[in-house]
């Protein structure tokens, strides 16, 4: 466990990162981190610096404070939270290349070395950075605002203390959060269950035209640039399709993919125990989770469905070889 006071007494300026597209988890540390320092360090300059957060996340304390950084700052301490490899920082990069000292918290599986032992927190079996940060930080510092973000970040991990991921730990956890002064029942319709009339129809319009393969073990679906721009939408609009997908009955693996520009297309995967969706994605230079991993692919919808099954297919033989 890394001493994060210790870490920040002599600091005076602290970034605080998480990676591209930021989803509840990496917004919610990022939050949740900035309260605790705020409250804790009066007199630091405490800067969020995310790219792009989805507006999903507004009802979140400090949210309208969030920016994309500067290239030119240097700051005493960065912090990377939900963050295995620099590049995932997209253009926020260069201010980790800057800083002095840089302490990292993640749970990624394909975590590589952004900072020395002392300075790393990375626990892959963890829910969520966010029940992480709450490990390293002081329990009698966190405040209402804190709480109530690194709550949300593990209610989004954890698809609402469903998934595999969630564990003892996590509900003591969010038990004890739940004590502070927010409601609770807002932040998991709010964060996980609330969509836009237009989020709904692209989700259904995803559901429609979903297809099974292999032996209907696996679902795909896909939403093109052309819909997304019908509906005026972006990419968003479709957090929690690829959730929805993975509830078909029968499957082991979702697959679901949106175009980012013609013939790219951003590629998230969910599955159960059967299939490790990590491998898959870090063999196409993405990564993620045992069974919630993302990647970016070029090619037309054929070729990437035709890549991403080629490897589960890959893993059902080698299940059924060790099977016997
Ligand atoms: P999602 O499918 O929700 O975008 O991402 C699922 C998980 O995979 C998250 O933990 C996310 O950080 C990770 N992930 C998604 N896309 C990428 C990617 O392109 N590269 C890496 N390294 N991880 C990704
Ligand atoms: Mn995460």
């Amino acid at each position: 466990m890394i001493d994060l006071n210790k870490i920040c007494e002599d600091k005076n300026s602290i970034a605080i990162s998480a990676h591209i597209r930021p989803d509840g988890d990496a917004i919610g540390s990022a939050l949740g981190m900035y309260h605790y320092l705020k409250a804790r360090y009066k007199e630091k300059k405490i800067s969020v610096y995310l790219l792009d957060p989805n507006p999903l996340f507004s009802f979140l304390p400090g949210f309208e404070g969030i920016k994309a950084a500067p290239d030119d700052e240097v700051y005493d301490l960065f912090i990377a939270l939900d963050l295995g490899e620099k590049d995932r920082l997209g253009k926020n990069k260069q201010v980790l290349e800057n800083a002095k000292e840089v302490v990292c918290i993640d749970h990624h599986l394909n975590y590589t070395f952004l900072a020395d032992e002392e300075h790393s927190y990375v626990i892959p079996e963890a829910s969520s950075t966010a029940e992480l940060v709450y490990d390293v930080i002081d329990k009698d510092v966190i405040n209402d605002d804190a709480a109530v973000c690194i709550y949300t970040g593990i209610v989004c991990d954890t698809g609402v203390f469903q998934y595999s991921c969630t564990a003892k730990k996590t509900m003591e956890i969010a038990g004890e959060l739940m004590t502070y002064g927010f409601d609770h029942t807002r932040v998991i319709q709010k964060a996980f269950f609330e969509k836009s009339y237009v989020q709904n129809l692209l989700l259904g319009r995803a559901l429609l035209e979903s297809i099974l393969l292999m032996d209907k073990r696996v679902v795909v679906s896909m939403i093109s640039q052309k819909i997304l721009k019908f509906y005026e939408a972006d990419s968003k609009d479709l957090e929690g399709v690829v959730n929805q997908l993975k509830n078909t009955k029968g499957t082991d693996v979702a697959i679901f993919m949106y175009e980012t520009t013609t013939g790219e297309y951003k590629v998230s995967l969910r599955s159960n125990e059967k299939i490790d969706v990590a491998r898959i994605a870090t063999a196409f230079g993405g990564g993620g989770h045992e069974r919630a991993a993302g990647l970016n692919l070029a090619g037309s919808y054929y070729d990437v469905v035709n890549n991403i099954t080629a490897l589960i297919a890959k893993q059902y033989d080698e299940q059924a070889l060790a099977d016997g």
